[in-house]
């Protein structure tokens, strides 16, 4: 089946509004005749207002990188799905280890987000991985296996359509250590069988999953090329323009 790359942007607690416009200015005539891939570019919120009308009438989607699962309420400092479809996001990155590692997010929270994000038409990019002790312990698999099935509870296949799942292994995030292009395929054709098991054979083959850790011009032909590698989600390298436009054009 043949599936549309989709290269992400993770820009973490990166940038403000000003600089936000000088990326862009600077990103999107590189990338204006690129239509192979789907592009989005998720800034911190205060930086959204300004990314989704620098993209105007340009083929990038812009994403939050964060999202709560109400949509209103006396829930200081969060921000609801509604508010992120109302300022023009289209997508959003739910459970990245570092919100899991700082910030108490946990499997059930991530499930209540996937759950709520899909329930306002946004497009999830779910981040799953594990750890360095974990991978040293052999227990890779059973992370994985426990982080897409919590994720994936009371969810139907019809309401998951628009899902993306992200392969971070977190050792290699912000380290410049990056998983070989086998050890991420590995890693993905177990994230496809449990969303298969999840969803259904069809949506497993049609699943989107992105590989996330150190990804760099320099190597992302090579993850890219992998059958099972369906784009990327790109944190340190998304941040200056050439960059990130030459791994969009891999
Ligand atoms: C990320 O933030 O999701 C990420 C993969 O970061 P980096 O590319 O810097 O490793």
């Amino acid at each position: 089946m043949s599936r549309k790359k989709l290269i992400a942007a993770n820009w973490k607690m990166y940038k403000d509004p000003a600089q936000t416009k000088e990326f862009f200015h600077g990103f999107l005539p590189m990338v204006a005749k690129h239509d192979r891939d789907e592009i989005v570019v998720c800034p911190p919120y205060i930086d959204l207002h300004a990314a989704i009308e620098l993209v105007k009438g340009s083929k990038v989607a812009v994403g939050a990188q964060n999202v709560y699962w109400k949509t209103e309420g006396a829930f200081t400092g969060e921000i609801s799905p509604t508010m992120l479809v109302a300022v023009g996001c289209t997508h959003v990155i739910i459970g990245h280890s570092e919100r899991r590692q700082y910030f108490g997010e946990t499997d059930d929270t991530v499930n209540l987000k996937l759950k709520a994000a899909l329930e306002h038409g946004l497009t999830p990019i779910v981040c799953v991985g594990e750890v360095l002790e974990e991978r040293e312990a052999g227990l890779t698999e059973d992370v994985l296996r426990r982080q897409c099935m919590r994720a994936f509870s009371t969810l139907s296949a019809r309401k998951a359509a628009k899902l993306v799942v992200a392969y971070e292994p977190v050792w290699a995030i912000g380290t410049g250590k990056t998983a070989t292009p086998e050890m991420a395929s590995d890693a993905h054709v177990l994230i496809r069988g449990e969303a298969a098991k999840a969803f259904g054979d069809d949506f497993g083959a049609g699943l989107r999953i992105l590989y996330g850790g150190s990804v760099k011009p320099e190597n992302a032909k090579a993850l890219m090329s992998q059958e099972e590698i369906d784009g990327a989600l790109v944190g340190g390298a998304s941040l200056d323009p050439k960059s990130f436009a030459a791994i969009v054009k891999y």
